[in-house]
């Protein structure tokens, strides 16, 4: 194994186990339920967890549920089937919602203290009045009301008394801060919204900034992770964390990763969603956690996928194709070999007599344990039309006229003659076979440069497979003119109705994994019932997207 450097939070939580800063470590992951998880998550997701695995203490699980409006339980329910899949486990399942009460009561204290005070200007208003990043902002006369008026209105504002956006609690720091967001930031605004967990108990809600940090500080959280565009929030943090007199949870701020050649925002995945660019939020294309498991993709190769992305403070795009490597470097390892026949062409076997004969396939040639299984053979076989060439060219390997080819654990076939139908196109290859050129225990002394893959047409099955390919043809498509849906891949599906497959298959589930001899990596679709089995691809067996 080699060594490997240690990301910078690594360093962090060294050094303070070392100094004894923190006896043990407590991270948490944070998401809002507002959409389904996707493969940025995942690297937040390895890191917060990561963590606590590497250095003891343990990681919460919280859902950053504060804004009634987009939240909803079924996203919740897909975050944690994802966390799990992905193969971490935490230690309490906790929500912001849960700490409303707790949040309602430090407001009151910054009130008591004269730290925060009930603005009645609109959001206009007090944008106008904030500055600019130059310029000194300016309080209004509302920053003067006392304690005792900022009290009543304050639980008026809690009983519903007033209508949305007519009123906000805001934080009294300093208007003339070069940190926009400290100059007296807006801890509570008024929603008359139902909430998925506290229903209609509440008619105000914490901002982010409000929850964020108190919910860390409730949770003991000692090492508190988020993504770049929160260091100017990190001020506030720090600021209520004092005045509140609670425990100093410490944030850190990592660049988000990104991917090519697909979004991210949940606001665009949820476009393609409602706009039916996709079948849903685990459409095999969608960059999403349940996208990437339906796909096939296994959670050791998203794991291994974040870990070579690393942590670190810029911002960057990562290579869609980093990804796919690291699913071709898992699967190669793990998956079973079969035999599929997308487009057939029939070849019969002139000289073959055998019934019921029957071959040994191995598994897996990159698993001893891979074991082996049986195929049938008889006389009347597919292979694939793209295998077969009437006119080749020279250093044609595949079959062709009077040429040999071997079949894939079987034996090595000739092609005698070509059939056609009236308009002429090929139907059927005969063919003679050399039975002493059985795989394994071949002793013809033939040299064939080609093997093929095939399928006994007597009982082969019926299968769908879809090959999928990438959602946007260009790299960024937030980045280009015009819409980022324009941008879509016109060709990310192609379905084969219906291809032949080897019997084994009909055995197949969906957490199985499959290299589809020389087609690709496939898993089974959970929308496949016994008599439609539906196979996707997850990625292709080489890069066909290199430059
Ligand atoms: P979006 O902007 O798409 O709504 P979000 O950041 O608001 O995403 P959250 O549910 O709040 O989504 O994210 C939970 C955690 O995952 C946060 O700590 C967030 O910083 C982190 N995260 C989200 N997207 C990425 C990403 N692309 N790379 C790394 N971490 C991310
Ligand atoms: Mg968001
Ligand atoms: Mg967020």
């Amino acid at each position: 194994e080699e060594q490997k450097s240690l990301n910078f939070l690594e360093e962090i939580v060294e050094a303070d186990l070392a100094s004894g800063k923190y006896k043990s470590i407590v991270t948490r992951f944070p998401p809002e339920p507002n959409g389904y998880l996707h493969i940025g998550h995942a690297s937040s997701i390895c890191l917060n967890f990561g963590l606590t695995q590497q250095y003891g203490g343990y990681t919460n699980l919280r859902f950053d549920d504060t804004n009634p409006v987009t939240e909803d339980t079924e996203y919740v329910e897909s975050i944690k089937q994802d966390i799990q899949w992905l193969g971490f486990q935490w230690k309490n399942e906790f929500y912001a919602s849960d700490y409303f009460d707790q949040l309602y009561a430090f407001a009151i204290k910054l009130i008591n203290e004269g730290l925060a005070y009930v603005d009645d200007s609109t959001s206009e208003e007090i944008a106008a009045q904030k500055g600019t990043p130059t310029q000194p902002g300016r309080r209004n006369q509302f920053a003067e009301r006392s304690v005792a008026e900022n009290l009543e209105l304050f639980e008026a504002m809690r009983d519903g008394k007033y209508k949305d956006g007519e009123k906000v609690l805001r934080a009294k720091i300093d208007m003339a801060s070069p940190n926009m967001i400290m100059r007296d930031p807006i801890l509570y605004r008024i929603k008359h919204a139902h909430h998925h967990r506290t229903g209609d108990k509440w008619n105000i809600y914490p901002m982010y900034d409000f929850a964020h940090g108190q919910s860390d500080s409730i949770e003991h959280i000692t090492h508190s992770v988020c993504t770049m565009e929160f260091v100017p929030h990190r001020e506030v943090y720090n600021w209520l964390i004092e005045k509140l007199e609670i425990y100093p949870s410490h944030q850190y701020e990592f660049a988000r990763r990104n991917l090519s050649h697909t979004v991210m925002s949940k606001r665009k995945l949820l476009q393609l969603v409602n706009e039916q660019y996709v079948s849903g939020w685990d459409d095999p294309r969608m960059p999403t956690i349940s996208g990437l498991r339906r796909r096939g993709y296994t959670p050791e190769s998203i794991r291994d996928f974040t870990g070579r992305i690393g942590v670190g403070k810029r911002d960057n795009i990562v290579e869609l194709g980093l990804l796919e490597f690291c699913a071709r470097e898992h699967l190669n390892k793990i998956a079973l070999r079969r035999m599929v026949v997308f487009d057939p062409l029939k070849v019969m076997l002139t000289n073959y007599e055998g019934t019921g004969e029957l071959l040994s396939s191995e598994n897996n040639p990159e698993d001893a344990n891979g074991g082996s299984r049986e195929i049938t053979f008889s006389n009347e076989l597919y292979i694939e039309r793209e295998d077969f060439m009437e006119d080749p060219p020279k250093k044609y390997f595949r079959l062709a006229p009077g040429k040999q080819v071997r079949l894939k654990s079987a034996y090595i076939i000739q092609c005698d003659e070509v059939v056609k139908d009236e308009t002429g196109n090929i139907v059927q290859l005969n063919c003679t076979y050399f039975p002493n050129s059985k795989s394994g225990e071949d002793t013809s002394g033939l040299h064939v440069k080609g093997t093929l893959h095939w399928v006994n047409a007597k009982d082969c099955i019926p299968v769908q497979v879809n090959e999928y390919d990438r959602l946007f043809t260009v790299e960024n498509p937030s980045d280009e003119e015009g819409a980022f849906t324009d941008y879509i891949n016109k060709d990310s599906l192609k379905i084969v109705e219906k291809a032949w497959a080897e019997p084994a298959l009909k055995a197949a589930v969906v957490t199985d994994r499959f290299q589809f001899l020389r087609k690709g990596y496939f898993t089974l679709d959970p929308d496949s019932t016994a008599t439609h089995l539906i196979f996707n691809r997850t990625v292709t067996l080489k890069d066909s997207w290199a430059k």
